[in-house]
C-alpha cells in the first residue's frame, strides 16, 4: 500500500510541476512515507530527519506522510525537529498544496483530513514500480482491529472502490502495456462496494470473487491480490482462480499463530481449525496455488506450548515463504494494554526457530518446481549475476535466468535448473 501511494504521491507532483530525484541530497522538498506497524519503521524516521537536520546544505522541506503522519500529527512538529508538514493517510491528493503552504510559511502545515470524493487514483506510468506491473488499490482501510495492529486506526474504515472504476482502470492499464495487476487492500477479499455497477453478471458468493471474474474478463494477462483475510477467504475465490487462466495461482493469506487460544487473544476472527479447512482446500487445487503467510511471535500470553503449535502448522501448511515477525507493542492498540510478558530474548528465539523451520520447508517445497517450465514476466537486470534477468512467475516466485535484455517486459517459459532458498533460476526454452 505504501509503494502505490508514493507512486500516486509522484504522479500528483509531477503534474504540479516538481520533478523527482532519487538523490536525497539534491532535493528541495524531502518527503518520508511512514510506517508504523512496528516500532522500528518509526524510529526510522526520527534517524532521517536528525541526518538531514544535521547536515551541511540548506535545509529542505520536510514532509511526513502516511501512517505515523496519520497518528502523530501536530505532535510530531514537537517530537521531530524540523519536519515542515504533516500530511495523513487520506490526504494524498493534497501534498502539492502542502508545500506551497510550508514554502509561503502558512504554518504549521498539518492535513489530516479525508480523500477528495474526486480523487484519481491512477498512476502516472513513469512513475509505477515497474511499466509492466501495476498496483491498483480496490479496498483501503481496516474494520478488523486485530489487537495487535494499528491499521485501523491509522488507515480508517473499509472503503471500496466500485467494481466498474476498477475494471475501468485495469482496461486502460492493460492499453497502455501493463501485463499484470495486483489488487491491493489490507484485506482484499473483504471488498464491499456501494453497488453492484460492474459487478453485473459476473458469478461467485462474495463481491471479492465477483470481482475477480469481472478483472479476469478484461483480458489482462495476469492478477495477483493481496492480502485477504483468512475469516472471509471462501471457496469462491479458489473457484474463480481455478476456472480463469489469468488468475495467477498465488494466495497470501496471514495466519498469525498456529494457536487458537492466541489467535482468539488477537481476535482473528478464526481458530487455527478453520484456517487450516481453508489451506486445505486452497491445496487441493489442480492448479497447484502457492501460498505464503505473516506470523506475529511472542504475542502477550503466548506460552512455548503455543509456539510449538505455531511451528507444527507451519510444517503441516508447507508455504512458500513467510514473513516472521517479532510482536511490537503498538500505543493505542487493545493489546498495548496487556503485559508484553514473552521477553526480546525469547522472542528472538521463537524467531530463530520458526526461520529455521519455515527455510527447511521452503527449500523442500521450491524442489516441487525442479525441471518444471514456469511462466514468467522478464522485469529487470538482476543484480547479481552479469547478463541475467530477474521476474516473477504466476505463482510469484522470484526466477532469475540468462536472455538477452530485449525480452524486458514480455512473459517467457523458463525452465527451472536450480533452486536456492529464496528464489529459482532457470533458461528459457
Ligand atoms: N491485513 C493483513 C492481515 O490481516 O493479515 C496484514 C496487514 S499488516 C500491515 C502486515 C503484518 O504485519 C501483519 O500480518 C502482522 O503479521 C504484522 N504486524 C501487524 N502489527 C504488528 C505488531 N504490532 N507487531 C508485530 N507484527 C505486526
Ligand atoms: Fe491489521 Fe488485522 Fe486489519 Fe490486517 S486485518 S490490517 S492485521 S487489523
Amino acid at each position: 500500500m505504501n509503494v502505490s501511494d508514493s507512486e500516486r504521491i509522484s504522479t500528483t507532483l509531477a503534474k504540479r510541476g516538481y520533478e523527482m530525484t532519487e538523490d536525497e541530497s539534491s532535493a528541495d522538498v524531502v518527503i518520508f512515507n511512514t510506517c508504523s506497524v512496528r516500532e522500528k519503521a518509526e524510529q526510522k524516521l526520527y534517524t532521517r530527519v536528525g541526518h538531514i537536520r544535521h547536515s551541511d546544505r540548506p535545509k529542505p522541506v520536510v514532509g511526513v506522510m502516511g501512517c505515523v503522519a496519520q497518528l502523530e500529527g501536530e505532535t510530531l512538529f514537537k517530537k521531530i525537529e524540523g519536519v515542515d508538514f504533516v500530511l495523513g493517510t487520506q490526504a494524498v491528493g493534497r501534498v502539492a498544496d502542502a508545500i506551497s503552504r510550508t514554502l509561503a510559511h502558512d504554518l504549521p502545515v498539518a492535513d489530516l483530513g479525508d480523500r477528495e470524493a474526486n480523487y484519481d487514483w491512477t498512476v502516472a506510468d513513469v512513475y509505477r514500480h515497474s511499466p509492466y506491473i501495476a498496483f491498483l488499490p480496490i479496498i483501503e482501510g481496516c474494520n478488523k482491529f486485530c489487537t495487535y495492529c494499528i491499521v485501523p486506526f491509522s488507515r480508517g474504515r473499509e472503503r471500496s472502490l466500485l467494481a466498474s472504476e476498477i475494471v475501468r482502470q485495469v482496461r486502460e492499464l492493460r492499453r497502455g502495456g501493463v501485463r499484470e495487476v495486483h489488487l491491493i487492500g489490507q484485506n482484499v477479499n473483504s471488498y464491499k462496494p456501494g453497488d453492484d455497477s460492474g459487478l453485473e453478471g459476473f458469478e461467485g458468493r462474495s463481491p471479492f470473487s465477483r470481482l475477480l471474474r469481472a478483472v479476469a474478463a478484461t483480458g489482462i494477462e495476469r492478477i495477483k491480490f493481496t492480502t485477504s483475510f483468512p475469516r472471509d477467504f471462501n471457496d469462491d475465490i479458489v473457484e474463480a482462480i481455478e476456472t480463469n487462466e489469468n488468475l495467477c495461482n498465488w494466495v497470501h493469506l496471514p495466519v498469525q499463530s498456529g494457536s487458537s487460544k492466541v489467535l482468539a487473544a488477537m481476535k482473528r476472527g478464526h481458530t487455527i481449525e478453520k484456517y487450516l479447512a481453508k489451506i486445505d482446500r486452497i491445496k487441493s487445487s489442480p492448479k497447484d496455488i502457492a501460498l505464503t503467510t505473516d506470523i506475529i511471535v511472542g504475542f502477550p500470553g503466548e506460552t512455548e506450548e503455543d509456539f510449538q503449535q505455531t511451528v507444527n502448522m507451519v510444517d503441516y501448511c508447507g508455504f512458500d515463504s513467510a514473513y516472521i515477525f517479532k510482536y511490537s507493542p503498538r500505543p493505542g492498540t487493545p493489546a498495548f494494554t496487556l503485559a508484553d510478558d514473552v521477553s526480546p530474548d525469547e522472542k528472538t528465539r521463537r524467531f530463530l526457530e520458526l526461520e529455521a523451520v519455515q527455510k527447511r520447508n521452503q527449500a523442500n517445497g521450491l524442489r516441487r518446481y525442479l525441471n518444471k517450465v514456469l511462466k514468467v514476466l522478464v522485469e529487470r537486470p538482476a543484480s547479481r549475476t552479469e547478463g541475467g534477468l530477474t521476474g516473477h512467475s504466476t505463482c510469484h516466485k522470484l526466477i532469475n535466468f540468462v536472455c538477452t535484455s530485449d525480452m524486458i517486459g514480455k512473459i517467457v517459459d523458463v525452465k527451472i535448473t536450480e533452486v536456492k532458498s529464496n528464489s529459482l533460476f532457470g533458461e528459457i526454452v
